[in-house]
């Protein structure tokens, strides 16, 4: 049905296209360099099929040795641009497919028969193939289902091109020809080439997805999560603790007179001190709960808890440190401190709204009782929880103190 040339025509149209396609995307994002590596990977393949093609009636340096090479270049770039995309450093070895070639070709047996090209072409190809999939899997973080199927494609490919050595060198073993594969090869190449521009084109768009969801959900001056950022994990906290039965708990800090910090160490000397006490808190709880800016000078966690004596503990060691490790802008030390409000679910549905207002009426309860304090809602009061790092508000409520008191000890015991 197709002969050779056909195919590599219509290979070759394919390749052009989404070469000027990538060329275009380029011209709009110049810092973009993975579009130019793609799109030359692209051309380089196209020209390399077209030289091919043109056995016969150019020399056949050209159409054997050169075609066949800038072929394979194509993988170089196409490994580079994806190197690129994953963040890792674009090294030599991706000329390889390309290298192996031109190495072959100065073998007298391999470079004179017609199957033998045939097999070394499909060899680097298939070996391009399995490098794409290998840096394709090859990622920092969660391989998602579209890039695996792309990865299996690439893979199936190069076996694909193992198979057709494989017949091509026992056809010519047994007749002396090559043997005509061409119209399953260019329906079989034809349907590649889409179901890989497809997969990559999904991929393409899950990746900018996540990049945008990430940027949506992180606060711009400190880096920790946002208000939003806490809306979901709380809405994945709240089903999956209906399954697991552990509850949430919630809790709001606030730093002590931020204002006056600002006033008295100004406005830049703020922004430093509210990214270190992020950062100390998410070093101080590592990857056990969510940290997340609410917005000014608050601050929230989120931990996934049966019992409230934990999420107390993990307040109070962040309400320590920052009162016990002043703030060192570079150039003054800024004592600090915060006060924190602490609500906790027990009733199987947690609601983040409730468990906000009862969280901010902690709050205000430390802060009405001297600040630098926890105050955790035990379902019936407001109690604060003893702490020997500060003289007491003789304000504070006998009965609540000796509550507290037992928290802490339970806390301790947890510890
Ligand atoms: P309190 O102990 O009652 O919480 O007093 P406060 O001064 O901390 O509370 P208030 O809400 O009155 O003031 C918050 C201050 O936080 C006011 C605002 O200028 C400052 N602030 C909010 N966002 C930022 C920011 O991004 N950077 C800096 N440097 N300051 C900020
Ligand atoms: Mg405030
Ligand atoms: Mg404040």
């Amino acid at each position: 049905m197709f002969d050779a040339k056909t195919v590599m025509l219509l290979w070759a149209a394919e390749t052009l296209t989404l070469a000027f396609l990538l060329l275009g995307m380029w011209l709009r994002q110049r810092a973009k360099t993975q579009y130019l590596l793609f799109a030359s990977g692209f051309a380089l393949n196209t020209i390399g099929c077209v030289l091919v093609m043109l056995r016969g009636e150019i020399p056949n340096f050209a159409s054997i040795q050169v075609g066949n090479t800038v072929a394979l270049l194509g993988f170089a770039c196409w490994l580079a641009g994806l190197l690129k995309i994953s963040g890792k450093k674009i090294e030599g070895w991706v000329a390889i497919p390309a290298l192996l070639w031109v190495a072959f070709m100065f073998v007298p047996p391999v470079r004179d028969s017609m199957a033998y090209r045939i097999v070394l072409y499909h060899t680097a190809a298939g070996l391009g193939y399995l490098m794409l999939a290998s840096v394709l899997l090859n990622y920092k973080g969660k391989r998602s289902p579209t890039r695996k199927t792309l990865a299996s494609l690439l893979v199936f490919q190069a076996l694909c091109g193992a198979i057709t050595a494989y017949v091509v060198i026992k056809h010519n073993m047994a007749t002396g020809n090559v043997v005509p594969l061409t119209t399953i090869t260019a329906i079989y190449g034809a349907l590649f080439f889409v179901a890989v521009i497809t997969l990559s084109a999904m991929l393409y768009i899950e990746e900018t997805e996540k990049r945008l969801h990430l940027l949506a959900t992180t606060d711009e001056l400190t880096g920790v999560r946002n208000r939003r950022g806490l809306t979901e994990e709380f809405e994945r906290l709240a089903k999956r603790s209906a399954s697991s039965g552990h509850s949430v708990a919630l809790i709001l800090f606030d730093i002590d007179h931020f204002k006056k910090i600002n006033d008295r160490y100004g406005h830049q000397s703020g922004d430093i001190a509210l990214t270190r006490f992020s950062r100390m808190a998410e070093t101080i709880i590592s990857e056990t709960g969510m940290f997340v800016r609410m917005g000014g000078e608050e601050f929230a966690l989120l931990v996934e808890t049966a019992l409230p004596d934990r999420a107390i503990m993990v307040a109070e060691t962040i309400r320590l440190h920052l009162a016990r490790t002043p703030l060192d802008d570079g150039k003054q030390t800024i004592p600090m401190t915060v006060s924190v409000g602490i609500a906790t679910d027990n009733s199987g549905a947690p609601d983040l709204h409730a468990l906000m207002t009862i969280a901010d009426r902690a709050l205000y309860a430390a802060k009405k009782a001297g600040r630098n304090r926890t105050v955790f809602f035990n379902g019936e009061n407001n109690v604060v929880i003893a702490a020997n790092d500060r003289d007491e508000d003789p304000m504070d409520n006998n009965a609540d103190r000796q509550v507290a008191a037992l928290a802490r000890i339970t806390a301790i015991a947890n510890r």
